[in-house]
């Protein structure tokens, strides 16, 4: 029998980004213990490499901007297939939790009368973003971390403990949610230093893990974006929804090629950089689609004056949503017009005096230079398309961020779907994850409240058999063992590679289930899963528990494996295009398709469900409530609702 330890807290989150972090001050602040269990450093999480800003309607550089503009401009992003309530709320609540971080001490960029400073970003109708240089994620994740230090100092005041009342584990990852019933009673988890195994029990479990690039071979996602949150979910028996969507950054870094898919930030085109094709052509103008030509320019003298007279003038093609713009430099460098490196050319160089380059973008000026030593304020960049967001995930109860089906579990931030529709704004990230961070917080504690005195437990079983899987790897191959998704039993044989097995993932994901998608090649994708899931049982490790690198990818391989298989089942299924999908076989937008969600769940009883482990369904969207709709002008609704929703209204 396995001895772990047990500790137990009321409210435990999974992820210590913008919105574990700011999960976890809330259910602090509600009085609850409540642990933070993060697989980096505390302070390492994606959220600190978000570089442009935070979207929230404050109306500082343009007073006509209010949360119902910030509305529109979301769902028109999402293509209207966004939880409408998420976005709402979003709209509501994000200026009030950008002013609540500076109360707490968060330095964002100022206007010239004192303002908090906000920038243009693609999508929004007005500059929108409130950033610190394109250093935004650093100066979000320091100023909740304050936050952390001093409600721990609060409760040292009181208890002589500093984690009385809020603790942080860090390298330590999560394997499995455990419940009693249907309900959550905690988690399982493994110290990436030691292997040592540890329990924390809890009634409420918020995850808050992030996204799921590192399933794709070129990401501007970092090692531990392998999905684990998503596979965390079905896993516990709570459905993903729009899986489908995957957003590819159109501005990645292309070469040198150790370093491409590192992101350049949208603000450099936010800011007045351009792209072009190799004949110097600046081509966005072509590529701008019936549903937004109202709202761009159409020549470059109008775009241009767009920056210095914004009422007057349309915005530059450049700032059209990030699907539009990556699909057009895929479509220029097909074309034969791409950058010697298979990009485009992006710059800011003939836009502004160096300086202020060097002021406004002190990060890309240093990555470019160090990284493939080019000076951006003396020349272009080379960009090409990157896997960047995903927009599924969770799928949550809009107010109250309770995943479906299972009492207790919570999601927020990226690891959450629906708040984004089929694709999601630049800076509608960062106010995401405070906006639903908060709302996860606030409602996993009150969930636990109710549960004070009666909490699921975790039983001997349960640790037992989370703690057999975790330690497969070692003897992968042997012999028999249960599948690495968790289902079924393996058979011994050749032991696998973890780390070819990765590779062989990312690049079937890149080829097949990328920016452009075919039915005949998603099948194929799905073929190749299937064996990949096979192999990935007899993924093998040597040596001991001690930091163990390869040991932590082959069990980080079930979640890449579970939830790229959602990927591709519901890319396959849904026979249109909309925001971060692209068929090539179904190049339009489907007015019917826009009121399905796809739903993605774990096939019943382990079964593999059409030589899958996946179980897709479709479900209908609730209709958007009137004076939500009320916002738009009816020829803009006409191009997206079906004839019985627009009568309906
Ligand atoms: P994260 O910040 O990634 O945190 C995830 C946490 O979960 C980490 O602590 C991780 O260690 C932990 N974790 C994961 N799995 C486990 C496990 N199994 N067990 C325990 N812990 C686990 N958005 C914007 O709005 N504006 C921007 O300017 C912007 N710029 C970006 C630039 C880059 C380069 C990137 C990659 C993204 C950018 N985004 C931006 C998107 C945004 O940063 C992310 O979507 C957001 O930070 C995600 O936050 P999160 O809290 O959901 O997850």
């Amino acid at each position: 029998m396995t001895q772990v330890e047990r500790h137990q807290w009321d409210v435990v989150v999974i992820g210590a980004g913008g919105a574990g972090l700011r999960a976890a001050i809330e259910a602090r602040e509600q009085g609850l213990r409540t642990a933070v269990i993060c697989k980096s450093l505390f302070g390492k999480a994606h959220t600190v490499m978000a570089e442009g800003g935070i979207a929230a309607s404050m109306g500082n550089a343009n007073e006509n901007d209010n949360w119902q503009v910030h509305f529109r401009d979301t769902m028109r992003g999402g293509k209207f297939l966004n939880q409408w309530r998420m976005a709402e709320l979003h709209a509501r609540e994000a200026a009030d939790r950008v002013w609540e971080l500076e109360t707490w001490g968060a330095l964002f960029d100022r206007t010239e009368d004192g303002r908090i400073s906000q920038r243009n970003f693609g999508g929004h109708e007005y500059p929108r973003l409130a950033h610190v240089g394109d250093r935004t994620g650093l100066e979000l994740i320091r100023t909740l971390q304050q936050k952390v230090v001093a409600l721990q100092q609060e409760d040292h005041r009181e208890s002589g403990d500093y984690e009385a009342r809020l603790k942080i584990f860090q390298e330590c990852t999560v394997t499995r949610i455990l419940k009693e019933g249907d309900r959550v009673s905690g988690a399982f988890c493994y110290e990436r230093e030691s292997g040592r195994f540890f329990v924390v029990e809890a009634p409420s479990v918020v995850l808050a893990t992030g996204g799921i690039g590192k399933s794709f071979k070129v990401t501007s996602n970092s090692w531990e974006y392998t999905g684990d949150g998503h596979a965390l979910a079905l896993l516990a028996g709570a459905p993903l929804i729009n899986m489908e969507f995957v957003q590819f950054h159109p501005t990645g870094m292309v070469w040198p090629l150790s370093v491409k898919g590192i992101l350049v930030t949208e603000s450099v085109r936010g800011d007045g950089g351009v792209l072009r094709n190799s004949e110097g052509k600046r081509f966005m103008f072509d590529y701008i689609p019936d549903v937004f030509k109202e709202k761009y320019a159409e020549s470059e003298e109008e775009a241009d004056a767009w920056y210095a007279d914004p009422d007057r003038n349309r915005r530059p093609p450049e700032l059209l949503p990030r699907d539009e713009v990556a699909r057009a430099i895929n479509a220029e460098v097909k074309a034969g017009r791409g950058s010697p490196h298979g990009g485009v050319f992006l710059d800011v160089s003939t836009r502004m005096p160096a300086e202020v380059i060097k002021r406004r973008l002190p990060s890309m000026h240093h990555q470019f230079l160090e990284l493939a030593d080019v000076d951006i304020t003396a020349g272009p960049m080379e960009v090409g398309p990157t896997c960047h967001y995903v927009m599924g995930g969770v799928d949550v109860d809009s107010e109250t961020a309770a995943a479906s089906g299972v009492p207790g579990l919570f999601a927020a931030g990226e690891v959450a779907g629906g708040m984004h529709g089929s694709n999601r704004l630049g800076g509608n990230s960062l106010s995401d994850l405070l906006v639903f961070g908060r709302r996860a917080g606030l409602y996993a504690a009150r969930h636990a409240k109710q549960l004070a005195s009666a909490r699921p437990a975790v039983s001997d079983a349960q640790i037992e058999a989370a703690a057999a899987e975790a330690l497969r790897p070692f003897s992968a191959g042997e012999g028999a063992g249960d599948g690495a998704d968790g289902a079924g039993t393996g058979a011994g044989g050749t032991p696998e590679n973890p780390y070819t097995l990765h590779q062989e993932l990312q690049q079937a994901m890149n080829d097949l289930v990328g920016i452009i998608r075919r039915e005949e090649e998603m099948a194929q994708a799905l073929t190749r899963l299937a064996e990949l899931r096979d192999r990935a049982r007899r993924a093998a490790v040597e040596g001991h528990r001690q930091f163990n690198p390869g040991w932590h990818l082959a069990l980080d391989l079930r979640n890449m494996l579970l939830v790229s298989e959602c990927v591709a089942r519901a890319a396959l299924n849904r026979t249109e295009s909309r925001g971060g999908h692209t068929r090539d076989d179904y190049p339009e937008m489907d007015r019917e398709w826009r009121r399905a969600n796809l739903m993605c769940a774990l096939a019943e009883d382990g079964a593999e469900g059409a030589g899958g482990r996946i179980a897709l369904r479709r479900r209908e969207m609730p209709p958007i409530r009137a004076d939500l709709l009320e916002l738009f002008e009816k020829e803009e609704l006409i191009k997206y609702l079906t004839d019985e929703e627009l009568t309906a209204e």
